[in-house]
């Protein structure tokens, strides 16, 4: 909206983010998703001296570089703490190679032999299968800090020591269905029955010690890769570890604040991460002091229940400072779109307040039913247990997708918004892209990735919806350049800066993407306009001038740069306008032409 309080503030909020360390892609997308309050308040977080790097070579780069990573060249970290002459823990290669190739999951234990001292404590890394019941946090990292390695499953000493006390101290989990009878700990949709379950050491999933490295054994890196999304999804918690975040505390800061550091941080700018952060049915986010988890113990009145989660160690804004409030909803909002907790959650971002609860009739019910009250009905939870089964393996069809009872439109905005989101992501591999893609839409990433070349992957999911954005049309990204087939000119490589529309819509058909304005989704803009224009010989970035003879309106139109097409000026035979006519004479139009 324009505004002119904005225009007047924006150059020195602009000069302070960059100074304070800020990437200038980062920049520039806060300022889309931002009004000028929460702008000028995220602009004095100083993100300096985080992390070794700096965002200088960003601005000659379609995406934020500082964290991409050369594998070639990457050194494993120590804590803070270690000198660094720690020696380091592997898991046993063989059994997670032969875990995977069956077809399973392996997951990690931290075991200490009682007998050792506290202070030097002897450990033992063990490796299991995962089963049905079993209950397990999945790590999420960015590569850039060090966690990753390359060149063996392994972590040093300090770094597993590190991890096993984060995780023995992780907040509980809300979503699992689990409770505790005594010292009886029962989750039911697992079947998981441990008694004294804080005296068995914690189990996790982390990409570098249960993703076998090297070329040896390629196959089965890939069939792992490939199950990352029922690994994710299937997780009682995904704990996050982020430099940043790991040198922030929670509890002397503002909820605003942290918050923001989330929203924000690195972890957020990784493609790999956004599939890891959305699959997680809860994310933990590991800070300096605690580990917390926004979407389940924070809600837009602050805590969401008071009698858990050190609700009264944290800072909220004051009472009556009605704007502070306004900045942290909508950081907390920037927080949950991105992690899409709306496609998953039965937890509500602003469930009502206990007295609204009460104006509701909700007194006749104990503190148990203001807690029932959180869930707006089941909007959609991903699987947990069913996770694991073996999804069907019959092509691209419906046996293909992780959920089977999403809507249409549902699909739509699952596409849309993967694709928005991805288009601000950086990373260090893009060949990836895909296998994150097929995760983050439901299909089976294995079935994906055995289709030879990028283009006919994002083909193959493309056309398994049935319903799809005409602003694919406008996308000004890497497309296919088929020398054989003039219809897949429109099929983009990968997500692009072009942000996608929920409308207009078209059809998907056998044959056609049909622009039909019946489509059931409602909108005024959901009509876009189609002109066959025959034996057109228009190149690309061509503006005109098309006249109604009917009206006597003109309007200019302008094609988007499509490049291939000027490749083949006579395939070019019918004109898609993004807006329907009669337009306001003069305005400009963007089209597309096709042949
Ligand atoms: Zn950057
Ligand atoms: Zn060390």
């Amino acid at each position: 909206m324009a505004h002119t309080e904005t225009e007047a503030q924006q150059p020195d909020v602009e000069t302070n983010f960059l100074r304070l360390g800020w990437c200038p892609h980062q920049i520039r997308r806060l300022q889309e998703l931002h009004t000028p309050k929460a702008l000028s308040y995220l602009s004095s977080l100083d993100r300096r001296n985080y992390r070794p790097n700096n965002h200088n070579a960003c601005l000659e780069a379609p995406r934020c570089v500082a964290n991409n990573v050369n594998l070639k060249n990457y050194d494993t970290a120590h804590t803070p703490s270690c000198a660094g002459s720690c020696p380091p823990f592997a898991v046993d290669y063989s059994t997670i190679v032969s875990i995977i190739r069956e077809g399973g999951v392996p997951l990690i234990s931290i075991n200490v032999d009682a007998s050792s001292s506290p202070e030097n404590p002897v450990i033992e890394l063990r490796v299991t299968p995962r089963t049905l019941s079993s209950r397990y946090t999945a790590l999420s990292h960015v590569w850039f800090d060090g966690l990753g390695n390359p060149a063996a499953n392994a972590l040093p000493a300090c770094q597993i020591h590190s991890i096993c006390s984060k995780l023995v101290s992780q907040p509980g989990d809300f979503e699992s269905g689990v409770v505790r009878i005594g010292a009886l700990q029962a989750d039911w949709p697992r079947q998981n029955f441990v008694m004294h379950a804080e005296r068995q050491p914690p189990l996790f999933w982390m990409d570098t010690l249960c993703i076998p490295v090297g070329d040896a054994e390629r196959d089965v890196r890939l069939m792992a890769i490939n199950q990352m999304a029922s690994i994710y999804a299937a997780a009682v918690q995904v704990l996050v570890l982020d430099a940043e975040l790991l040198q922030c505390e929670v509890n002397t800061s503002t909820a605003t604040e942290t918050l923001a550091r989330i929203a924000c941080s690195a972890w957020m700018t990784r493609s790999w991460t956004l599939q890891e952060g959305v699959l997680a049915r809860e994310c933990v986010f590991q800070f300096k002091d605690r580990a917390i988890d926004p979407v389940h113990e924070w809600c837009h009145h602050g805590a969401r229940f008071r009698d858990r989660s050190n609700a009264s160690s944290v800072a909220w804004p004051d009472t009556k400072d009605d704007e502070s409030w306004i900045v942290y909803k909508e950081i907390y909002d920037h927080f949950w779109d991105t992690l899409h907790q709306d496609w998953k959650s039965k937890f509500r971002r602003d469930p009502p307040t206990p007295q609204e609860f009460k104006a509701g009739g909700g007194a006749k019910f104990s503190i148990g039913s203001f807690r029932g009250s959180q869930a707006v009905g089941k909007v959609h939870t991903l699987p947990a247990a069913q996770g694991l089964t073996r999804r069907g393996k019959s092509g691209l069809d419906k046996k293909d997708h992780f959920t089977l009872d999403f809507g249409e439109e549902r699909r739509l905005k699952q596409l849309v918004d993967t694709w928005n989101e991805l288009a601000h992501r950086s990373t260090t591999m893009p060949e990836d892209l895909h296998v994150i893609i097929a995760n983050l839409l439901d299909f089976n990433a294995d079935k994906i990735m055995e289709i030879p070349t990028r283009e006919e992957r994002m083909r193959a999911m493309l056309l398994s919806f049935k319903l799809l954005p005409v602003s694919l049309f406008w996308n000004n990204g890497p497309r296919w350049i088929d020398e054989n087939n003039d219809c897949n000119h429109w099929v983009p490589i990968e997500p692009s800066k072009s942000p996608l529309t929920m409308t207009p819509v078209m059809q998907v058909t056998a044959e056609w993407l049909k622009l039909d304005f019946d489509t059931g989704v409602e909108h005024a803009a959901s009509k876009a306009q189609v002109i066959l224009v025959r034996g057109a010989h228009v190149a690309g970035q061509t503006s005109f001038l098309l006249l109604d003879s009917q009206t006597s309106a003109h309007y200019n139109v302008t094609l988007m740069d499509y490049h291939m097409d000027s490749r083949t000026p006579d395939a070019a035979s019918f004109l898609i306008l993004e807006t329907p006519l009669p337009l306001a004479p003069n305005v400009t139009a963007r089209g597309a032409l096709f042949g």
